[in-house]
C-alpha cells in the first residue's frame, strides 16, 4: 500500500499515535459514500466510518447548521445555560423514541453514553433505597466502549485483560450466537435458551446484587450484525421484571435509522428502561452521544438533587446543532426507508456471494447493518485457523482495492472471523453494485 502520512513523507517519527496500523493514507476529502486520499485515490465507505456516518459525508444542510450555530455561540456551559439546539434535539429524539424514553442527557460519544447509562442506573438504585444493587450483567462477546466503566461490561478478553485489575469486570452471559449452534433446536428455542442464561446468572450472582442487564438489540462491533431470535427479547424483559432489574439497550451503533427502523430495538416490542445513543446521532459531524431514559428512572434521581454526572462538552451547542440537522436530513431524505430497502438489496447480494465463496456464511443483520462469518466449512461451522487472521486480511485486501468494510482489528480470539458491510444510509442501488463487485474481487484474493 502506498504511504502518504505527513510524518512518513518528512521521514520522521510521528507525534500522533493510535491503536491501529500505521502509517495510513492521509485523507483529503469526502462526499456521499466516498472518501479520497491525498493522491486522489478513492475509497468506498462501506463501513460508514465506524458505522457512524449514517447520512453520508459532506452533507451541506448539517455543515450550514453547524456554521450558523458557530457564528451564534460555540460553547455555553450547561451549568449556566440551556441552548436551543440541545433543547430542540432532546425534543426531536423524545418524539421518535418509544415506550416513554423521553428524558435525554447529552454526552460527547458512545463510550461516555454507556458510562452515563451505568451511572444513572446506579444512582437510581441508591436514591430508591436499593444500595446493594450494583452489578451490570453484559454479554460475551460484546463491545460497549473504551472507558474503564464501559470496558468493564464489554465482553472482549483482548481489550479487557490488558488493563486488569483496573476497573471492575462485570458478570457476562453468552451472546445469542444462534447461527453457530449445531443442535436440533429451532431458532426460537435457541433464543429462549440464551435468554434463560440471564436468569441463571442473576441467581448465581444473587438477585439482590444485580442492577441491570446491558445488551445491544442487534450486536455490532463484536458480533457483526447479530440478530437474536424474536423469542429472546420478550423473555429477557420478563426476566428483568421478575428480579426488578433494569434493561439497558446500547443503541450506539444500531440507533438513528441504521437498521431500517429508528432504533434497533424498534424491530421488536422492546421496553428498555435506558438506552445509549451516539454514532449516527451526529453522523460524524461532531462528537455527540446521549442517553434516553424513562421518567421512572430519571424522576427519583432529579428529585434527589440531580444526576451526579457532567461533561464539559456534553450538550455542546455546535454538536447538538449537528444532531438536530442530522435528524432533519434523516426525515427529508427518507433514510430509514432507504436503509430498509437498500438493506434488502445488499443482503441479497451478500447471500449471492456466499454461493461463489463457500468460506463465507451466515449472512445476517437488518437494514444497512449487515454481517457475515468466515468459516473453514460453513456447514459444520468449522472455524478458520486463527493464524490466518482472515478478518484482518479481508479488510486489508478490501482497503487496497478501494473498499472499506468493517471488522474488529482484534488479533486472534474465537469471535474474530466475521465482517460487516454497513454503508451510509444514502447508498443507492448502483453503489451497492459497486460495493459488491469490489467485495467479490476481495474475496477472490482472500481465497487465493
Ligand atoms: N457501544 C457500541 C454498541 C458501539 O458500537 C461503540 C463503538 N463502536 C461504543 C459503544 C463506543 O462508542 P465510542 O467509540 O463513540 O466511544
Amino acid at each position: 500500500m502506498t504511504v502518504h502520512s505527513a510524518a512518513a513523507e518528512a521521514g520522521r517519527k510521528p507525534n500522533l499515535f493510535h491503536f491501529t496500523r500505521a502509517p495510513r493514507p492521509m485523507v483529503d476529502r469526502a462526499e456521499g459514500i466516498y472518501l479520497w486520499d491525498r493522491t486522489g485515490r478513492r475509497y468506498i465507505d462501506g463501513s460508514s466510518g465506524a458505522v457512524n456516518v449514517n447520512i453520508g459525508h459532506g452533507n451541506r444542510a448539517v455543515i450550514d447548521a453547524m456554521k450558523r450555530q458557530m457564528n451564534q455561540v460555540c460553547f455555553a456551559y450547561t451549568i449556566h445555560f440551556e441552548s436551543e439546539p440541545a433543547v430542540e434535539l432532546a425534543r426531536g429524539l423524545a418524539a421518535r423514541l418509544p415506550n416513554g424514553l423521553e428524558r435525554i442527557y447529552f454526552v460527547s460519544g458512545g463510550s461516555e453514553a454507556v458510562e452515563a447509562c451505568l451511572k444513572l442506573a446506579r444512582q437510581w438504585a441508591v436514591v430508591t433505597g436499593q444500595p446493594k444493587r450494583w452489578k451490570i450483567i453484559g454479554r460475551m462477546p460484546s463491545y460497549h466502549g473504551i472507558t474503564v466503566g464501559s470496558l468493564g461490561v464489554t465482553g472482549d478478553d483482548v481489550l479487557t485483560k490488558a488493563f486488569e485489575p483496573m476497573g471492575q469486570p462485570m458478570p457476562l452471559i453468552p451472546a445469542p450466537m444462534v447461527h453457530r449452534d449445531n443442535d436440533n433446536l429451532s431458532l426460537e428455542e435457541r433464543g429462549l435458551r440464551y435468554a434463560d442464561m440471564l436468569e441463571a446468572k442473576i441467581l448465581g450472582e444473587g438477585p439482590e446484587s444485580v442492577l441491570a442487564f446491558l445488551m445491544e438489540p442487534i450486536g455490532g462491533a463484536a458480533t457483526a450484525a447479530l440478530v437474536p431470535p424474536d423469542s429472546y427479547f420478550a423473555r429477557i424483559r420478563e426476566i428483568c421484571d421478575r428480579y426488578g432489574i433494569l434493561l439497558i439497550h446500547d443503541e450506539v451503533m444500531t440507533g438513528i435509522g441504521r437498521t431500517g427502523k429508528f432504533l434497533g430495538g424498534d424491530h421488536w416490542n422492546c421496553k428498555p428502561d435506558i438506552i445509549s445513543l451516539s454514532k449516527g446521532l451526529s453522523s460524524g459531524y461532531a462528537p455527540l452521544g446521549a442517553l434516553a431514559a424513562t421518567e421512572r428512572i430519571v424522576g427519583p434521581v432529579v428529585a434527589a438533587g440531580g444526576f451526579l454526572h457532567g461533561h464539559t462538552y456534553g450538550g455542546n451547542p455546535v454538536a447538538c446543532a449537528a444532531g438536530l440537522a442530522v435528524l432533519g436530513e434523516v426525515d427529508r431524505l427518507g433514510l430509514i426507508g432507504n436503509a430498509a430497502a437498500m438493506g434488502e438489496v445488499l443482503k441479497g447480494e451478500l447471500e449471492a456471494l456466499t454461493r461463489h465463496f463457500p468460506f463465507v456464511g451466515d449472512v445476517r443483520g437488518k437494514g444497512l447493518l449487515l454481517g457475515a462469518e468466515l468459516y473453514a466449512d460453513p456447514v459444520t461451522k468449522t472455524p478458520l485457523p486463527p493464524e490466518l487472521n482472515a478478518n484482518v486480511r479481508l479488510i486489508d485486501l478490501a482497503f487496497e482495492r478501494g473498499l472499506i468494510v468493517y471488522s474488529r482489528r482484534v488479533r486472534g480470539g474465537p469471535f474474530s472471523d466475521n465482517f460487516m458491510v454497513a454503508p451510509p444510509l444514502i447508498v443507492t442501488r448502483e453503489q451497492i453494485g459497486e460495493i459488491v463487485s469490489v467485495l467479490g474481487d476481495t474475496l477472490e484474493a482472500l481465497a487465493a
